[in-house]
């Protein structure tokens, strides 16, 4: 088998309304995906995803992947492993972790799709066989007042989900992560993320997991106090307590508090997971499949994860491939806690592809059709493409 065209798909997809109070917050903004489509001379197509539109990243990972383009055709592409090193180790020079491995990220997912159609298995047979028959998901609330949080959550739980994650502090800093200066938050917006979360945790009761997103927003002293502030609240988990370049910063905050940490979406590969792992500086990792390299080295993080019984729960926001790449991954992987999902946009990424996602009661359910199990409306896909990025033939 050969690859004989590889098309860089960017599709923009409405988001579900949000509140007024949301407006102007990025929350009102349609999506953009970078989708890779890759075809071969045996009829057998893979789409795989490399998504992350903020600060220019669609454009920027496009144009790496028309790059990449050149020199996946002709190839095989049985051969995931060779070309996926191959990919990395060309842009040692250039700093291979970050955009290029997002670009890996789309062509590696959509190697996977192509082999496991060419099997006839669905991928997760093809990396070990299922662990578990389902995969358990977790979902954000909508913003807003304490009250309308509170009433968004207790919506979800009576919908099956039994973890919800929120950033009670976007309010103040939620134009921060791409925009780092200081990582300073007032007293004013800290007592509100706190009653913010103490609304919430009300709302939903001591049995649900409560998970905390700070968007790497704050500077060591200002993550260690909020930390500390929401501790009253059982938080299952603290995320990104600051900015992903200072291991020693993410060890500073380690030390000074006593929720469970979780970082990883703004890691790279392995290689940046490891010193995490070994300086024992998270309890969750959460690598993104889109970013860090694909389904195989998402399955590789896992495995290393496994060996400090540490869990892994990827990020996940992005479109219904990333959703079912990772879900394929995790039937996989023993040392799983959960997946996370936009589950307010579902409805709308489902006119993407040839149907909606088998999600039930907090729970995603695969398919059990060879790949991922999942295909592009390729009619959606032509109209809803931004101009020169669209499928290169019907
Ligand atoms: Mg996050």
């Amino acid at each position: 088998m050969k690859i004989t065209n590889v098309d860089v798909l960017m599709v923009t997809v409405p988001v579900a309304t949000p509140r007024p109070e949301q407006a102007g917050r990025g929350l009102d903004r349609p999506r953009t995906w970078v989708l890779v489509k890759i075809d071969t001379d045996e009829g057998i197509s893979g789409i795989g995803d490399s998504s992350q539109p903020s600060g220019g990243g669609s454009e920027l990972t496009g144009g790496i992947l028309r790059i990449m383009r050149e020199t996946l055709i002709g190839e095989d592409p049985n051969n995931i492993e060779a070309i996926w090193q191959r990919l990395f180790r060309q842009y040692t020079y250039a700093g291979p972790r970050g955009p290029i491995t997002r670009a890996i990220s789309g062509i590696d997912i959509a190697l996977w799709d192509i082999k496991g159609k060419a099997l006839g298995r669905p991928v997760y047979d093809l990396l070990g066989g299922p662990v578990r028959d389902s995969i358990s998901l977790y979902t954000h609330p909508r913003t807003g007042t304490p009250d309308q949080l509170a009433e968004s959550a207790k919506g979800l739980v009576a919908e099956g989900f039994r973890a919800v994650k929120t950033d009670p502090y976007s309010p103040e800093m939620g134009s921060k992560s791409n925009a780092y200066m200081n990582g300073v938050i007032s007293m004013e917006g800290l007592e509100y993320g706190a009653e913010l979360i103490s609304a919430l945790r009300a709302a939903v009761g001591p049995n649900i997991e409560v998970l905390i997103d700070v968007h790497a927003n704050f500077n060591v002293a200002s993550a260690i106090r909020a930390a500390n502030r929401l501790e009253e609240f059982d938080i299952t988990w603290f995320e990104e307590p600051v900015q992903p370049e200072s291991y020693q910063a993410l060890r500073q905050v380690k030390e000074n508090v006593r929720v469970p940490i979780c970082v990883g979406e703004r890691l790279f590969t392995r290689y940046d997971f490891a010193p995490i792992l070994e300086g024992r500086l998270a309890e969750y990792i959460m690598p993104d499949i889109c970013w860090t390299g694909g389904i195989s080295e998402m399955k590789k993080i896992a495995t290393l994860a496994e060996t400090y019984y540490v869990p892994i729960s990827p990020h996940n926001v992005q479109s219904p491939i990333q959703i079912v790449a990772g879900g394929h991954t995790m039937m996989t992987v023993p040392n799983f806690y959960r997946l996370e999902i936009a589950s307010l946009q579902m409805p709308n990424y489902a006119q993407a592809f040839d149907g909606p996602l088998d999600i039930r009661n907090g729970e995603l359910y695969l398919s059990d059709q060879p790949g991922l199990g999942i295909e592009l409306n390729m009619d959606y896909v032509t109209e809803h493409s931004e101009d020169g990025w669209g499928p290169s033939r019907a």
